[in-house]
């Protein structure tokens, strides 16, 4: 069983195994982002060979993000038709083969329990989860 998402213009599909979002989700707050996307976004920290993209038309671009909060360089990889972010991967990711699947690429998404880099979380927006990182 598998959960499956996509990007807005459809041209990037994800496959997750199902059951893998309700304990992988966290919410980040970035500036990065948040520029990339949203107000914050939304994220299941999995594993990568949990994950499937279907990119038929090679949609997929990646923006390298030495501007993180960490220092850490991320890529950013995001559908090159639509602007659609569709996973974030750092440095350490790399090696431990964790990728950050965007969860708004489905239709529902599962409570975040974490919340990231809540110095960037604005004055009006409460906290929801529990935090592992200022
Ligand atoms: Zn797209
Ligand atoms: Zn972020």
């Amino acid at each position: 069983m598998s959960i499956i998402g996509h990007c807005n213009c459809e041209a990037v599909s994800v496959e997750l195994k199902a059951g893998e979002q309700k304990f992988s989700s966290m919410i980040c707050y970035c500036n990065n982002c948040a520029r990339a996307g949203a107000g914050y976004s939304i994220n299941y920290m999995v594993d990568q060979a949990d994950v499937t993209i279907k990119d038929p038309k090679g949609a997929l671009q990646t923006y390298v993000d030495t501007r993180t909060t960490s220092g850490k360089p991320m890529d950013r990889r995001f559908c090159g038709k639509c602007g659609s972010p569709v996973l974030s991967q750092t440095t350490d990711g790399k090696t431990t083969g964790k990728v950050f699947l965007k969860a708004t690429l489905f239709d529902e998404q599962a409570a975040p329990f974490l919340e990231l880099c809540t110095a960037s979380r604005s004055s009006w927006q409460p906290a929801i989860a529990g935090t592992i990182q200022k």
